[in-house]
């Protein structure tokens, strides 16, 4: 409720930055993140730059530090999951540099508890929901498109923690071969959610978009040729799309361009008009990652 009203004050667009810590093994090295405010604000600072080249302060709608565990990250989107239930569209991105966090804070690193993701986190509260719920609404979270766009019906969270293992022991198979490709696709989980006033037989649908973005590093002409080149340019066109659209939509812009890639084609009725988005922006401490770092936070700065 609360960030509902939040919202239209707002503008139905908001930008969350998150910090991964450095992993095991990484410790005593140099980190380009130098201070986050309570408000959301984040200095990048790279100390061998000298002036203004070697400092960027960004703002953001909010900004999670390392120690911010998923549950932390899930009780301040938990509003916006479930305002799905009554009828809005909500589009949840996770964008980065392949290696900042994006599949941590979407799927979790593990499928115990505590590891959840926003993704898990998401349909077992959409579930309890609906289950307490039963007596004067009664809703259905159906529809669950697996990222290989097939249509599974699911009546339970633990429908949906079976069908996310098998995709689990799918990645098993070959998991330097599935990092490199979930670093080149888009991940896109929906749940299509149905919901009925038993009082008055009025109905409600909303969609919840969970979307673990292609990696967005830019790729250099001199490290990719062939197929591979055609390929990270094709995403970083799609990314650029994705941004050029949540751009309009921040300016309310009479145009908006969803026809530029597939990917906003294939969300476009759930960005804009009453929808609501949010983005992850997720961040790579290292200093080596600067300049990316730099990059990923503008685009996010200019969609905020
Ligand atoms: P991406 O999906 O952006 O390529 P990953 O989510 O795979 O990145 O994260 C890269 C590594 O960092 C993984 O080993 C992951 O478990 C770890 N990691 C990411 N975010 C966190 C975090 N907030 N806390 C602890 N480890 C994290
Ligand atoms: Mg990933």
């Amino acid at each position: 409720k609360l960030f509902n009203e939040v919202q239209e004050l707002k503008g139905n667009i908001r930008v969350y930055c998150r910090v991964r810590p450095f992993l095991p093994g990484q410790d005593g090295k140099a980190t380009a993140v130098d201070y986050i405010g309570e408000n959301g604000e984040i200095l990048i600072s790279n100390p061998s730059k000298q002036g203004k080249e070697g400092h960027r302060l960004f703002k953001f709608n909010k900004v999670f530090g390392t120690r911010a565990s998923q549950a932390d990250v899930f009780s301040d989107i938990q509003p916006l999951i479930r305002s799905v239930l009554d009828g809005f569209n909500v589009c949840i991105f996770a964008y980065g540099q392949t290696g900042s966090g994006k599949t941590y804070t979407m799927s979790g690193p593990g499928t115990s508890k505590e590891d959840w993701g926003v993704n898990y986190r998401a349909l077992n509260d959409l579930f309890d929901i609906s289950l307490s719920r039963r007596n004067a609404f009664s809703y259905e979270p159906n529809g669950l498109v697996v990222p290989d766009a097939s249509l599974h019906p699911v009546e339970s969270t633990s429908d949906v923690l079976e069908l996310m293992e098998i995709g689990q022991r799918n990645r098993a198979v070959g998991s330097t071969a599935l990092n490199e490709r979930s670093s080149r696709s888009h991940s896109i989980l929906t749940v299509h959610v149905r919901g009925l006033d038993l009082k008055n037989g009025s109905t409600s649908r909303g969609c919840l978009h969970l979307i673990d973005l292609a990696g967005s590093e830019r790729v250099e002409r001199s490290e990719a040729t062939g197929d591979r080149l055609k390929e990270a340019q094709h995403i970083n066109k799609s990314l650029s799309a994705l941004g050029d659209v949540i751009f309009a939509l921040a300016q309310r812009n009479a145009h908006v361009p969803y026809r530029n890639s597939k990917l906003t084609q294939v969300l476009q009725s759930s960005l804009g008009g009453q929808a609501k988005t949010l983005m992850f922006v997720q961040v790579n401490p290292d200093v080596e990652s600067y300049s990316e770092t730099i990059s990923t936070l503008k685009f996010a700065e200019r969609v905020s």
